[in-house]
């Protein structure tokens, strides 16, 4: 087993034993996160849900499939990338995790991608987009590349949100075609300047159109 399995089998040890919030107390199981963990590209969701929870997987539930087939349109496997979320409990009933949650829970974020270290990262919907960039707004910024902890990201759309609403499905599978070329220019270095995601005082934040990301 290499270093980086030993580290992340460690977290996982520790996630599926963890009662650091009380949603632990509701949950059939945590879902720490999977795939490929030499992957150039994370996927960050929310939290797990029904199929999740049951499963102990991520996204593998009718969001996941929308998650995968979007994959398949830029050329990848869900075991090709890493998959995992902010939260590794279900909230009940599917609802928006608390503040304390969220506090409790994103340790181990931060852990496995720190031994991932992916090129970049794609952030699915809004609660995972605010862990990097907390004055983010999903609506005026999917489709972008912001520096957020020496990580690059890139919010799109939650695939659920996506099935609930076309408009965002349109949005969503626009975002996503970019991946590619997204992955490149964070690669090569190509990207003439970044937003800092300033998760202290939003108004230093230069407002969309001056950003020099648009893609
Ligand atoms: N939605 C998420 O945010 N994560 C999952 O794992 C499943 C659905």
């Amino acid at each position: 087993m290499s270093e980086k399995e030993a580290l992340l089998e460690n977290i996982e040890k520790n996630i599926k034993v963890c009662q650091k919030c009380r949603l632990c107390k509701y949950a059939k199981n945590a879902v720490p996160g999977e795939g490929n963990i030499n992957t150039e590209i994370v996927f960050a969701g929310e939290a797990p849900g029904e199929v999740e929870d049951a499963t102990g997987r991520p996204f593998v539930g009718r969001a996941g499939k929308l998650l995968e087939s979007l994959l398949g349109e830029i050329g990848y496997k869900r075991t090709d990338v890493w998959i995992g979320n902010i939260i590794k409990h279900r909230p009940p009933e599917n609802r928006d995790p608390f503040p304390d949650e969220i506090e409790a829970c994103q340790p181990y974020l931060n852990m496995q991608l720190k031994i991932i270290a992916p090129k970049l990262i794609v952030t699915l919907g809004r609660f995972s987009m605010n862990h990097f960039y907390k004055d983010g707004k999903i609506s005026r910024d999917h489709g972008h590349i912001f520096r957020s902890q020496g990580y690059n990201i890139f919010p799109v759309y939650h695939p659920a949100a996506a099935l609930r609403n076309p408009e965002m499905a349109m949005a969503l599978k626009k975002d996503f075609v970019k991946i590619p070329e997204v992955l490149d220019k964070v690669k090569n270095n190509k990207i003439d300047m970044y937003t800092e995601a300033n998760n202290q005082n939003s108004k230093n934040l230069k407002p969309k159109g001056q950003l020099g990301l648009d893609l």
